[in-house]
């Protein structure tokens, strides 16, 4: 029987779990994973956005794009090197998709949409199973700015056209996060502890002038 909560089907000939779970974990990185959409972190670039516009000449900006820059040109790197050898084939698949996002997206969705998924992760923890379903959705999300990872179809019964969503193997995929992770994951931890910060301050004003108003003579 799969071991998915409340499942009870049978499980794949040598799994733990059905064949619908077992693609869950496979997409998700957790059976009990859900999907983090492109509205649920619209907040969160929402948040980013704000404080761009708030702190237009900061560094802080121009150092995100120089570390995307530099995991782009790794990536080149690592292309170079591996194309010529017998390398890790998830390396060299994650250094594909790296240049690929650089190819097809505007730098600051790549840098805005992993800082959203950080300060997502830091602000609702529960959001997230695993830290292995955490790097599925971050490279879910990135990986949804671009259009060419899913191929589309035309769906006769429902005559709409639908995407096949391609995953990457779950080793790529992990691969692909800790590069995320490792240049911009920080970023996206600093905006969550500045937008806690401000919610502090807010909380602590509305308390000062209740506190206040009550003891007014
Ligand atoms: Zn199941």
């Amino acid at each position: 029987m799969c071991r998915a909560l409340g499942c009870g089907a049978r499980t794949t000939r040598y799994g733990r779990y059905c064949n619908t779970h077992k693609s869950r974990l496979r997409r998700h990185g957790d059976v009990e994973q859900e999907a983090i959409t492109k509205t649920d972190l619209k907040p969160y670039l929402d948040l980013i956005e704000r404080r761009r516009l708030t702190n237009p000449a900061n560094p802080f900006w121009t150092a995100l794009q120089e570390r995307w820059s530099s995991v782009c040109k790794d990536a080149e790197a690592t292309i170079a090197f591996l194309s010529t050898r017998a390398g890790l084939r998830s390396d060299l698949q994650s250094a594909k998709e790296v240049l690929r996002l650089q190819s097809s997206c505007d730098p600051r969705a790549v840098i805005d949409t992993t800082m959203a998924m950080f300060m997502m992760l830091e602000m609702e923890p529960r959001r997230f199973r695993t830290d292995e379903a955490f790097s599925h959705q971050l490279v879910r999300r990135v990986r949804g700015l671009t259009e060419t990872n899913a191929g589309r179809w035309f769906d006769h019964r429902s005559g709409k056209v639908k995407r096949a969503y391609r995953d990457l193997p779950p080793r790529t995929a992990r691969i692909m996060a800790s590069i995320l992770a490792k240049a911009l994951g920080g970023g996206g931890l600093t905006l969550a502890k500045l937008e806690k910060r401000d919610q502090e301050d807010r909380h602590r004003s509305r308390h000062a002038l209740a506190d206040g108003a009550a003891t007014l003579t």
